[in-house]
């Protein structure tokens, strides 16, 4: 009997999380189908800024993801500012 309820009991703990797991497969596979396609009216989403590699800005020191930083190039060296109101007092400093 005991046996039967210890059974029981992690099938009631197992079943969530196996349905977890292939909710977030299905979550994956459909990001990675939509990252696929051709950007097109339903990809009105911003991008999400988290991800790629984390630069400081120099204006304000707030890290900011490469992907979505806007980008200055001088003296050799590339600048990451999280916005340009920051990299236009970056170019009136230089
Ligand atoms: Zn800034």
């Amino acid at each position: 009997m005991l046996r039967f309820l210890a059974i029981l009991f992690a099938f009631v703990l197992v079943v969530p999380v196996i349905r977890f797991v292939l909710g977030l497969l299905g979550r994956a596979f459909t990001n990675f189908a939509l990252g696929n396609r051709a950007a097109g009216p339903g990809q009105a989403k911003p991008r999400v800024p988290a991800g790629g590699t984390l630069r400081k800005d120099p204006v304000c020191g707030t890290f900011v993801s490469e992907d979505v930083a806007i980008l200055l190039s001088s003296g050799g060296h590339m600048h990451y500012f999280c916005s340009n109101e920051c990299r236009d007092k970056f170019q009136k400093q230089a």
